[in-house]
């Protein structure tokens, strides 16, 4: 926290709104709509919800088949599931690790061939790193379905010089605890289209119609932000600028430290991005490096700093066994070669050294 929520919050308090409904809410949306640029904006409990309010507007139902990343988090994915419809996973690119666009034309080729229209594409932004918004933008217009971003984690990161996930159908953000700013648990619909968006909140409020007693035609979720919520993300979008402007820093000083290091290499940042760098990711060669990510975790791990495997691509997990993948081998290496270091805006230089020289001392030993 900054300083300024604790008096976004006390302002919420004073005026006694501590309820789903309140000013703070209709501001944050507002604020967020300016910064992301957005015309429309929903503020919803999660970013999970966000995509299933997205999801249940377009219609998205059994049988239907939804294209998406499988190198993500499984919030991105699981609103899917709950609609009753099938992921179909795509591989990631290396140049991005977001993706592949050669394989989601493919896909939406072969699919449209058979007569199988697909409803909706979700890329994801991971790690902060936005996704190729006009390309994916431009096939999804091609093949008739509806392009969403998943930019849950690439809050304040840049796309051509837009906000990521501007250019999408629909995106959505999340202020989860771990992300790069938070309201505790929360998350942002986000779209041009008025319909999507006020369609979306009619949802996130059990879907009561517009009645003096308690009308339900269809039924809805308990998805709205609190007030109070909404004035820490108040709070946290005034520092936003700063929080990327130190993650970028971090994973530069973690570059700068270990990429001498045969064998070391970070996650890329193509030409039309700018990566939030909500988490520093490094890749170990292992036949270089003669090492895995998982010591590095371990020896990092023996004095008290944690690391992280990437997230385990999800035509890996054992829940969507069956499900189709598109290509595989990306998605799979990265999962098998990287490692997200300790990467928080609250992190000192001598913290990063630390776990600098941590790692330098293990490579050093086994090479
Ligand atoms: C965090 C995250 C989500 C879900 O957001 P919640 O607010 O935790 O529900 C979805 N997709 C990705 C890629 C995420 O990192």
């Amino acid at each position: 926290m900054s300083g300024n929520e604790l008096r976004c919050v006390k302002r919420a308090f004073d005026s006694n709104y501590i309820a789903p409904a309140g000013p703070q809410v209709k501001e944050f949306e507002d604020m967020f709509s300016h910064v992301s640029g957005f015309k429309f904006c929903a503020a919803v409990a999660s970013g999970t919800a966000a995509l299933h309010l997205a999801l249940r507007h377009l219609g998205v139902s059994k049988g239907d088949a939804v294209l998406c990343q499988s190198l993500t988090f499984l919030g991105g994915v699981s609103p899917i599931i709950f609609l009753g419809a099938k992921p179909v996973f795509i591989d990631s690119d290396k140049v991005s690790w977001n993706m592949d666009m050669n394989l989601l034309e493919c896909e939406l080729k072969s699919r449209t061939k058979a007569g199988r229209r697909v409803k909706a594409v979700i890329t994801a932004d991971i790690y902060g790193q936005p996704a190729d918004v006009d390309i994916a933008a431009e096939l999804c217009d091609k093949y008739g379905a509806v392009y969403i971003s998943d930019s849950c984690e690439a809050v304040g990161a840049k796309y051509k010089g837009r906000f990521a996930g501007k250019g999408a159908g629909a995106a959505v953000y999340s202020f989860n605890g771990n992300k790069i700013i938070t309201t505790s648990g929360g998350g942002m619909l986000a779209s041009d289209d008025r319909d999507l968006i006020l369609d979306a909140k009619f949802l996130a409020e059990q879907a009561r119609e517009r009645f003096p007693y308690y009308q339900h035609n269809t039924i809805g979720y308990n998805y709205r932000l609190s007030n109070i919520s909404a004035a820490i993300g108040l709070g946290q979008l005034a520092v936003l600028q700063s929080r990327v402007k130190r993650r970028r820093q971090i994973f530069e000083e973690y570059k700068k430290s270990l990429s001498c290091i045969p064998g070391v290499g970070f996650m890329p940042e193509p030409d039309w991005a700018c990566c939030n760098r909500w988490l520093t990711v490094m890749t170990l060669d292992p036949v270089i490096t003669k090492t895995t990510p998982e010591n590095v975790r371990l020896a990092l791990e023996r004095i008290n700093i944690e690391s992280r495997p990437l997230w385990k691509p999800m035509h890996m997990q054992p829940v969507f066994k069956g499900c189709r993948i598109v290509g595989g081998a990306v998605s799979e290496e990265l999962f098998a070669t990287g490692l997200c270091l300790p990467s928080g805006t609250a992190m000192t230089s001598q913290d990063i050294h630390r776990t600098c020289s941590c790692i330098k001392s293990l490579l050093k030993q086994v090479s």
